[in-house]
């Protein structure tokens, strides 16, 4: 039979066990462990002033996606395209985590942060998750954002629809972000038109990009390399091969880094 102290006792050991994991595991803690907020800009910033106006026209950039709670292999990863020091910036094009959680970003922005060159961040579906996209939203900033580099534009977009909350993505500000470019043009994204999400949307997608010249397409989400050029898939990290996307002037191509 169970006296009280047994009771107490017995709370005591459910409590230290459980314990940790039922904090460290709520999908409602968006109390962050780091400082790191904005990144998305900052970064954005520092790729601006590395490349000297010249370079500014003539560069490599790496692109990722997929890396999901595989943090040894977005380590070997980050240290590759250290080892490659023409790749002048990275982009991550989503889904760094598996549901979304604080802990998950952390672990990520860990192995991230590793990288010699600034990073750029896609926000995925799993990435919305829980409380994700205001992780997400604290952490690199806002989830449509675009940038140029010399004559080079770069539209990030965000086009997840059922994990937000079945939301139409915002094809105007698209449309609004590539009216009237010149140069190249590089939209990233985490979903193809091809994903199941975007059935609904893809037409309406096609007809926005349709006839933009100079225009590369930059995607992740089914963990399979697949290249059409002028639009790649990233394969998930866990693959160890990385495109690299090489900008000289208006001519641009890619190749890949196999791992050994
Ligand atoms: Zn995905």
């Amino acid at each position: 039979m169970f006296n009280s102290t047994n009771y107490i006792f017995m709370i005591f050991v459910l409590v230290s066990i459980t314990g940790c994991s039922v904090f460290e595991y709520s999908p409602y803690d968006d109390n962050l462990n780091t400082s790191i907020r904005n990144s998305n800009l900052k970064n954005i910033s520092r790729i601006q002033d590395i490349l000297t106006e010249v370079e500014a026209d003539s560069f490599n950039f790496a692109i990722i996606s997929d890396s999901h709670s595989d943090y040894d292999d977005l380590h070997e990863v980050v240290k590759k395209i250290n080892s490659h020091s023409d790749i002048k910036f990275t982009i991550h094009l989503g889904d760094q985590t598996d549901l979304g959680l604080k802990f998950e970003f952390e672990n990520s922005l860990n192995e991230l942060n590793n990288l010699k060159f600034p990073y750029v961040a896609i926000i995925g579906n799993h990435d919305y998750l829980s409380q994700g996209e205001s992780i997400f939203e604290m952490i690199y900033g806002k989830t449509n954002f675009s940038f140029q580099i010399g004559t080079n534009n770069f539209i990030g977009f965000d086009n997840i629809v059922w994990e937000n909350n079945n939301s139409r993505p915002n094809f105007e500000w698209l449309k609004n972000e590539l009216a009237g470019l010149e140069g190249n043009k590089f939209l990233l994204m985490h979903l193809t038109e091809t994903s199941n999400s975007m059935e609904l949307y893809k037409e309406e997608y096609l007809s926005i990009i349709n006839n933009i010249q100079d225009l590369y397409r930059f995607h992740g989400h089914t963990h399979v390399l697949d290249i059409d050029w002028p639009r790649v898939v990233a394969p998930m990290t866990s693959d160890r091969i990385i495109p690299v996307i090489s900008v000289r002037g208006n001519i641009v191509s890619y190749y890949l880094l196999e791992p050994k």
